[in-house]
């Protein structure tokens, strides 16, 4: 039997960034996953999935000393950003130089995310780590709880935090129910290279099927997600590299010319929940473990991050007050700022989708005019890429 103060099950982005936060105000930490976090791969070409980070992500990664590594490896910022309508002509244009800032994000590989913080972890003597291995027990009690592996080690903690992503064991195990429904729709994600190049601009293109994101890399290089049914996500999966180049193109309206290198391709189903509790008896729930949402807006890991803000503060608090880390009133508070946070940006982000993955002509008059006056209005579009810069 190992104690711990807190005990972090999901060592992925939202997770180890978590671990860090803790550990650096002196809580003891065990941090667990079920795979080894992946830090070597061949040289050449990019991780297949990749985050747009916000200003606020990356003000968090610099304060856990792992941006820096980040960086080393291969970060992408995005000055502007381009939105239009495949049914009109709305089309909007955010420019981070309008709000006198030099970009409104980076697009970081997730491998590079993870590769960074992962560096910190290993030099954190208060974390212990626990790879690969899953838990198959949990207990709580109103004095702590405990964690049982799959190799019989027990863990106990006065916390246990999920940060197990969007199938979370931790929330299952706990009987937490989540309200949510799938997208019927399908990210295609893969990395081209089209002939020009994209200006560090992040595009997307609204189609009927859903949403399509062009999001600049390094050396020209673009990551795409292609959200839409899941009939056309096995096709576009099952066609050859040609004929998918083209397709890509037409959809894209060849906005960057004729594309000249793609990459593998893989598919991810969409799906849209929030947990019904983001505290319970001794635990918490951050990340994907507490929601999931459509990636048209690049939110998720942001999202998840916030969580991770949030539970440190509070649990910063609690250490220099001396009080329990998994006290009732610390976990209702954590659950009312994060609800209350998120709830908004999950609803108004599954408002858009439906919005613009739709043909109806109200609906389609109501974008096109939406777009084409937020473009107008100098201040709303300021106060837009305000947002996006997690401000
Ligand atoms: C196509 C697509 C594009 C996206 N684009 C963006 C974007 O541009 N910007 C953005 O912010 N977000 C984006 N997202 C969302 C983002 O990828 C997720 O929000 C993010 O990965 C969540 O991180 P997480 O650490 O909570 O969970 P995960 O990344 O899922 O990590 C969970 C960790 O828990 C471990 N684990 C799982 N089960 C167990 C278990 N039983 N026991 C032990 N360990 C376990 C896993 O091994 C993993 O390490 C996108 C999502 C998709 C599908």
């Amino acid at each position: 039997m190992k104690g711990f103060d807190i005990i972090v099950v999901g060592a992925g982005m939202v997770g180890a960034a978590q671990a860090l936060a803790l550990a650096r105000q002196g809580w003891r930490v065990a941090l667990v996953d079920a795979r080894a976090p992946q830090l070597e791969w061949p040289e050449e070409g990019y991780d297949i999935r990749v985050s747009a980070l916000t200003r606020a992500s990356q003000n968090l990664f610099e304060e856990l000393g792992a941006w820096q590594a980040m960086c080393a490896e291969r970060v992408s910022p995005y000055r502007e950003m381009v939105v239009w309508d495949a049914g009109g002509t709305g089309r909007v244009h955010f420019d981070s130089a309008d709000v006198g800032e030099p970009d409104m994000g980076h697009i970081v590989e997730n491998r590079v995310i993870v590769k960074g913080l992962h560096a910190q972890v290993a030099r954190q003597p208060d974390i212990t780590p626990f790879w690969p291995a899953r838990p198959v027990r949990l207990q709580r009690e109103d004095e702590g709880a405990a964690l049982t592996l799959d190799d019989g080690t027990e863990l106990t903690g006065r916390l246990i935090i999920g940060t197990d992503g969007g199938r979370s064991w931790v929330r299952q195990a706990a009987g937490i129910p989540v309200t949510g429904w799938d997208y019927d729709q399908t990210a295609v994600v893969t990395v081209v290279r089209p002939r020009e190049h994209h200006r560090e601009t992040a595009w997307q293109r609204f189609l009927p099927t859903g949403p399509l994101a062009f999001l600049p890399l390094t050396e020209g290089y673009c990551s795409i997600v292609w959200s839409t049914s899941p009939e056309q996500a096995e096709r576009l999966l099952a066609m050859e590299e040609e004929r998918f180049a083209r397709e890509l193109e037409a959809a894209f309206e060849a906005t960057l010319g004729p594309i000249e290198n793609v990459g593998p391709r893989a598919a991810f189903p969409l799906r849209f929940f929030e947990t019904r509790r983001y505290a319970d008896t001794r635990l918490a729930l951050a990340g994907d473990a507490a929601h999931t949402i459509h990636p048209l807006a690049g939110q998720g890991v942001n999202l998840g991050l916030a969580d991770v803000r949030s539970l440190a503060r509070l649990l910063g608090e609690a250490r220099r007050r001396r009080r329990d880390p998994g006290g009732e009133t610390l976990l209702r508070r954590y659950e009312r700022e994060r609800r209350s946070e998120n709830r908004p940006m999950l609803l108004a982000m599954d408002g858009f989708k439906e919005l613009f993955s739709n043909d109806q002509p109200l609906l389609a008059w109501l974008r096109n005019t939406g777009l084409t006056l937020t473009d107008r209005l100098g201040p709303v579009k300021n106060l837009i890429v305000r947002r996006a810069l997690g401000g």
